[in-house]
């Protein structure tokens, strides 16, 4: 049987599982939500410290690099990912770095590049996710990033799909909502924004029943607009 490409979405989907991978590199899992209207960082893909460097001209200082590879799926731990470079040169010796961390980390770890992306700037992190249940099928979770979600379990839960009067519903029931709502020197959040990931993030795990999970975290949520700073999507 042939397989008819019919998106981008669908693509990265056939790509991942004819190469055997059950996790989506972030640049895929980010085209995947950019797609469907999930604001991103900006982010291109490097293989060599040149090339970030070139990158990084064009996204704009200061640059964030990843680790790009299949056997790395939390980055942050095997010394993948730096922050808050300033110059072509901070960009390049990072790149560098961020190879020999993952080499020593995890020798056997097949390394396809760095991912360049923007920084984005710091404010109130949220986590929106997808699991698919055995039993009600795709649900969608919402929550605050940090220890609300971690220690406090100050979460939501939707059974997808989700309207936009559930999304805004699953942002007010959460304890922390007030947060989301500004305080002293903190701006509010922009909810409308947030609402719209919400059920976009429903359209998406529903067209592709073959996500069974999607991470989306943290997203940092400004007074206009958001920007997810780290996608994860596993596949069945
Ligand atoms: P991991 O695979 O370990 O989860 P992340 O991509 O989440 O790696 O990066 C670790 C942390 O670095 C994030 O939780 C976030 O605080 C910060 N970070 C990552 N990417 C960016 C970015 N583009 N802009 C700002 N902060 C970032
Ligand atoms: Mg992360």
């Amino acid at each position: 049987m042939e397989y008819v490409v019919v998106s981008k979405v669908s693509e990265i989907i056939v790509e991942a599982r004819r190469k055997g991978r059950k996790f989506l590199l972030e640049s895929e899992a980010k085209t995947i939500c950019a797609e469907y209207g999930i604001p991103v960082t900006k982010f291109m893909v490097a293989k060599s410290p040149e090339e970030a460097v070139e990158h990084a001209e064009k996204i704009g200082y200061p640059i964030v690099l990843k680790i790009i590879s299949p056997d790395v799926i939390h980055k942050f731990d095997v010394g993948g990912v730096m922050l808050n470079l300033k110059t072509p040169r901070e960009v390049s010796e990072a790149y560098q770095k961020i190879v020999d961390n993952v080499k020593k980390h995890k020798p056997k770890a097949e390394i396809i590049g760095v991912l360049v992306q923007e920084m984005a700037p710091s404010a109130t992190e949220v986590i929106v996710g997808a699991v698919k249940d055995p039993q009600f099928g795709q649900t969608i979770m919402f929550g605050l990033g940090g220890i609300f979600v971690e220690i406090l379990k100050d979460v939501s839960f939707r059974i997808a799909p989700i309207t936009i009067e559930e999304a805004e519903d699953m942002i007010k029931e959460i304890q922390a909502y007030p947060v989301l709502k500004g305080y002293r020197n903190m701006p509010p959040a922009d909810i409308e924004t947030l609402t719209k990931i919400l059920v976009n993030t429903s359209k998406l795990v529903m067209d592709y029943p073959e996500i069974q999970e999607l991470d989306l975290n943290p997203i940092m949520v400004y007074e206009k607009g958001a920007k997810t700073v780290d996608a994860r999507i596993m596949l069945e």
